[in-house]
């Protein structure tokens, strides 16, 4: 057992505060952070840490950029919040503008929210509104194994039934259609039987489907996997030839994370629904939106309930939209790209030593992602201490190990967190 001293009450936060995914009755010691900078976190006994996990995709500028941290003082003394009924303000409509330019065309009206996994159920409530309002009944959606959509009880609806463990909540979560996922990764060569399970269910079940949800490219937390460009490209045709609407979550893949700026790019495609969270304010505070096609838009609203129904308290906090503006006008000036394709470039040299180890059972990487799979699931609280021990934050789960550094990463960072992974996993 690990000793963590601390001036904040750890025995109260192991007793009492509830950290994701975690047991109170069997807690793993959380690392209490004072501050953070740049790309690193600083521990309260002083210790840096090179963060590899962005903050959970979020951080993609770094901690505590002098841009973002004015752009929040700036707003707070003019409102830190007021309602969107009703009422508008300069951060929504500029980050709306901003949010339009930069995600494919025909995507024209957006919806603001809290979460990511809010955007997911606003998405499904929008594709659910637009069958009705076009008087059919579709009330299930097609998705694919191995996905996240978030932990609300429609995103996890979508999300895999055995990561999620739908089964403990069998007679109430919606049963939706899942097929196989793509085993054809990004870089290899794409084979038409891929889509055949996926081309299938649409086939079987498209007078019922409202949409297909989907990550593009790149599925998260469901597994980390890095799948071809051509099987989006399948599911934006099939969509179309069977009259289906697509729903693209790009929460975890939005904002240049994966080498563009939304990794839809990567088939050319377009979805005619999209969300984004995570890094739209760079990791400073909690925001989402849902973006529609003017079709899409205009169709819930034609039908009987004449809008959206939907309004979150908190829709357009004006402080999250005023740091997501400065956040999407760094994305804007373009480094991003020279950035995100230098980790690239590192990650595929490093990656495939580490490919070499026995326990290892494959290595990915795309953009700032890179990924290692084990044979088996990590041993959490010695890896947790081995990675900390070697200066660097990286949060395995089961049998994966992943980076998702922040953009701003320099070379020498970059490797000191393979050369962590890689001596974390040699046999001693
Ligand atoms: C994280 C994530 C979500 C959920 O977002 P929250 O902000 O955690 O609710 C949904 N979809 C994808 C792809 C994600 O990675």
């Amino acid at each position: 057992m690990q000793i963590i001293t601390s001036k904040i009450d750890l025995e109260f936060d192991q007793q009492h505060v509830w950290h994701p995914y975690t047991s109170t009755i069997n807690p793993l010691p959380c690392y209490p952070v004072e501050s953070a900078n740049g790309v690193y976190l600083t521990l309260e006994d002083g210790r840096k840490l090179i963060d590899g996990m962005s903050s959970w995709w979020s951080t993609i500028h770094g901690y505590n950029h002098p841009a973002l941290n004015q752009a929040a003082k700036n707003q707070i003394d003019k409102m830190s919040h007021v309602m969107f009924g009703g009422i508008t303000h300069e951060p929504a409509v500029e980050l709306c503008r901003k949010l339009i330019a930069i995600t494919p065309e025909p995507l024209q009206h957006v919806f603001l929210a809290d979460s990511g996994s809010v955007a997911v159920e606003v998405s499904l409530k929008m594709a659910l509104q637009y069958w009705h309002a076009k008087g059919q009944r579709r009330p299930k959606f097609l998705t694919v194994r191995h996905g996240y959509h978030g932990d609300t009880f429609a995103a996890m609806s979508v999300t895999d039934p055995d990561n999620s463990m739908h089964s403990l909540y069998k007679g109430f979560l919606p049963e939706h259609i899942f097929a196989e996922s793509s085993e054809r990764g990004f870089y290899e060569e794409w084979c038409e039987s891929d889509i055949s399970d996926f081309k299938e269910k649409l086939n079987n079940n498209k007078e019922q489907l409202a949409a297909v949800i989907i990550e593009p490219i790149v599925q998260g937390a469901g597994g980390m996997r890095i799948y071809h460009p051509m099987y989006l490209k399948r599911i934006r045709e099939l969509c179309d030839e069977h009259d289906v609407l697509l729903i693209a979550d790009e929460i975890a893949t939005g904002f240049g994370r994966t080498g563009k700026m939304f990794a839809c790019e990567h088939a050319g495609i377009s979805p005619d629904i999209m969300c984004v969270g995570k890094a739209l304010t760079g990791g400073y505070m909690t925001l989402s939106a849902t973006l529609a096609t003017k079709h899409v838009a205009d169709t819930v609203c034609s039908g009987e309930a004449a809008c959206f129904m939907h309004g979150p308290t908190f829709m357009g906090n004006p402080l999250a939209c005023a740091v997501g503006n400065a956040s999407l006008e760094i994305l804007m000036q373009g480094n991003w790209q020279q950035q995100v394709l230098s980790i690239e470039q590192q990650l595929s040299e490093l990656l495939p030593e580490i490919g070499q180890l026995d326990c290892v059972k494959a290595v990915r990487w795309l953009g700032a992602i890179g990924v290692v799979e084990l044979y088996e699931p990590v041993n959490m609280a010695e890896i947790q201490k081995s990675f900390v021990d070697a200066g660097v934050w990286i949060r395995p789960f089961g049998k994966l190990i992943y980076i998702m550094p922040p953009f701003i990463i320099t070379p020498q960072e970059l490797s000191c967190l393979t050369v962590a992974i890689m001596r974390s996993l040699k046999p001693q």
